[in-house]
């Protein structure tokens, strides 16, 4: 009879163990010591030491990004590419068409009609950052992060949104760059 008790006792006094720690910490909750509140909160990532100076160099392998204003289209980052995830196309324009200078200051020859990348075939190794004149593409975050900001969240529901489309060029683009102007009435008549 005496062990029927001590154990209803243990029972009790255990639940109350229980349900002490459970208030101490409903009441004593502090922000972040339980989980974060994802999407409007996330973990920062962790410093990664592995022998490089992260201001130099961007150990965080986030996400491509293209400063498409700055390509000029000399596809070498598409060469060094060993998945061929990148996809560019150029057109040549007329020799009198300002496509502006880069932020280097080179003049632009080439109007980059497409410049997609896969990122579901991306493997992040960087070697398309490298041979870039421009520098105008690069993995976003860390010594990148004043061009644009870490971004390692781009999950979607649908894989066709996983391929990234910098290129602006617009199919009224193409044609109003690449259509001679018209011959000057004087020169029609002269003929
Ligand atoms: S990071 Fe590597 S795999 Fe991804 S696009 Fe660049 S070269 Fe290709
Ligand atoms: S290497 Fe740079 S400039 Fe050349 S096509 Fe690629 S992003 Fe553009």
């Amino acid at each position: 009879m005496k062990k029927y008790f001590q154990n209803i006792w243990q029972a009790v006094k255990t639940l109350l163990i229980g349900l002490g720690i459970t208030l101490k910490h409903m009441f004593k909750i502090r922000k972040g010591n339980v989980t974060l509140q994802y999407p409007e909160e996330k973990w920062p990532r962790p410093d990664r030491n592995i022998g490089f100076d992260p201001k130099i160099y961007n150990v965080i392998r986030s996400k491509l990004h293209v400063d498409i204003d700055d390509c000029i289209g000399c596809r070498k980052c598409e060469r060094a590419c060993p998945v061929d995830c990148i996809k560019i196309d150029t057109i040549k324009v007329p020799k009198e068409t300002d496509l502006g200078l880069t932020s280097y200051g080179t003049t632009k020859r080439l109007l980059v009609s497409r410049f997609d990348i896969d990122m579901t075939e991306c493997m992040f190794c960087n070697l398309c950052v490298y041979p870039c004149p421009e520098d105008c593409i690069f993995m976003t975050g860390g010594p990148n992060s004043e061009k644009q900001p870490l971004d390692y969240e781009y999950s979607q529901y649908d894989r066709s949104k996983l391929i990234f489309t910098f290129s602006n060029v617009t199919k009224k683009d193409i044609k109003r760059i690449t259509t001679p102007p018209p011959v000057p009435q004087e020169i029609l008549k002269n003929d």
